[in-house]
């Protein structure tokens, strides 16, 4: 009988079963429609794995970095895992992204993405074959006069949830975001959850600053909610977790039933990341696993060491009249420009949001770099975001005390004049 069905139907009906026997959650293992995109289909052998997974069992990462990890997940999740099903190696959480949205999303797939976000999201869905749906954190400002924090940034849960519907494959989550630093709380993920669990969807949760994490804040895990392991796949970076940009290595951390085909997209891509690089990030995560919580571990010294940076850089940007939104995580600051358009004049229906053309001007005439905020936003809602610039406080000591330079003689020009 299954022969005479299609192939997609027929694993249409082995995937239901597999989910059926898998959990005894119901709500755990919903996931009813296949989960790859059909580009996969016919392409998920191959040669090399086959063999070389015969004569031994390493293919998806170098074996002591994918043990590691493992470890260090179970320890985060509370779960068990295994290296060689729930962990892949990518080049870098970029090609983790990329490896994510080549294997799960098919044309007419529309993926839900929150603004502001990190802007590689809506062009890898675009180059899936999907449709970017954009549902935007909108900002609170306090009442009281008080800076803006990036906890001030909310989704309406009536307008996220508006965006779910039959055809929704996937959202993506970042938290601690880039650009904003917002970090989601239990109840926004909550909110998530119950969503991606009520309509079937994937979340592909990116995690990359998950230990720049500030004000005591813990950073949640959406695959610890419930109904969210089998349906999030964690990606994570060792250029942000160690501070090693050029190093490349990211990985992928989730159930089997994704895992398989993600693992497809990088064996008919990359196929292998560097074995040295590798190496050097399963030394740091094993150093990490010993000194876990303990003073001397660098997961709890990098954030103390970089909440310092960010609280001297929103003293500077406040005394300066350039308001800052306090970033709860990552190492990027937004901080508001609306007080400066002297200094740069708008140009009434130019093509160019005013953030490009301020930040340019900023660069060229002041040495002070950044990059503009409505860079984080679908082409529609740009015009909306463009008085704010994003800074990145992750620099040198006299790098930092260099820019406090520049906005100090900024503000006595501003004064004088
Ligand atoms: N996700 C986010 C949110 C990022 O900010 C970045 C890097 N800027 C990446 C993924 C890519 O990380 P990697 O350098 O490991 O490719």
């Amino acid at each position: 009988m299954l022969r005479r069905v299609g192939p997609s139907l027929r694993h249409f009906l082995l995937e239901r079963n597999s989910s059926a026997g898998h959990s005894s959650c119901s709500r755990e293992a919903k996931m009813s429609r296949p989960v790859q995109a059909r580009r996969l289909e016919g392409i998920d052998k191959n040669i090399w794995v086959d063999f070389v997974k015969l004569a031994a069992t390493y293919s998806k990462g170098y074996p002591p970095l994918v043990k590691v990890l493992a470890q260090f997940f179970e320890k985060l999740l509370g779960r068990d895992l295994d290296p060689m099903t729930n962990v892949m190696v990518t080049v870098g959480a970029y090609h983790a992204l990329f490896c994510c949205f080549q294997a799960l999303v098919d044309e007419g797939d529309e993926v839900i993405i929150i603004e502001p976000f990190f802007d590689c999201y809506e062009s890898m869905v675009k180059m899936a074959g999907g449709t970017p749906v954009f549902v935007p954190l909108r900002p609170n400002p306090p009442k009281d006069g008080k800076l803006m924090s990036s906890a001030d940034w909310q989704l309406d849960p009536a307008e996220l949830a508006s965006k779910f519907s039959e055809r929704t494959k996937a959202i993506v989550l970042n938290t601690p975001n880039n650009p904003l630093g917002k970090v989601f709380s239990r109840g926004e993920l909550g909110l998530i959850a119950e969503l991606c669990v009520k309509h079937d969807v994937l979340c592909i949760s990116d995690e990359v600053y998950e230990w720049l994490v500030y004000d005591g804040k813990q950073h949640i895990r959406i695959a610890s909610l419930q109904g969210m392991w089998d349906r999030t796949m964690i990606v994570g970076s060792a250029g942000k977790t160690f501070s090693v940009t050029g190093w490349k290595v990211g990985w992928v951390v989730g159930p089997d039933r994704l895992i398989q085909h993600i693992r497809t997209v990088h064996q008919n891509s990359v196929y292998h990341c560097a074995t040295i690089a590798q190496e050097a990030v399963a030394q740091g995560f094993q150093r990490e696993l010993m000194l876990y919580g303990k003073p001397e571990s660098y997961f709890v010294q990098l954030p103390k060491e970089l909440q310092k940076k960010r609280d001297w850089l929103v003293q500077s940007l406040d005394d300066m009249g350039m308001k800052p939104v306090i970033p709860e995580g990552t190492y990027f600051l937004v901080a508001d420009i609306s007080q400066f358009k002297s200094d740069v004049p708008d140009v009434p229906n130019s093509d160019e949001p005013y953030d490009y053309r301020f930040t340019k001007w900023m660069i060229k005439n002041k040495g002070l770099a950044a990059i503009p905020f409505s860079a984080f936003y679908s082409e529609a809602h740009k015009n909306n975001y463009s008085n704010f610039i994003r800074f990145c406080f992750a620099k040198e000591d006299a790098t930092l005390k260099a820019a406090n330079d520049i906005l100090q003689k900024w503000k006595q020009e501003k004064i004088s004049s």
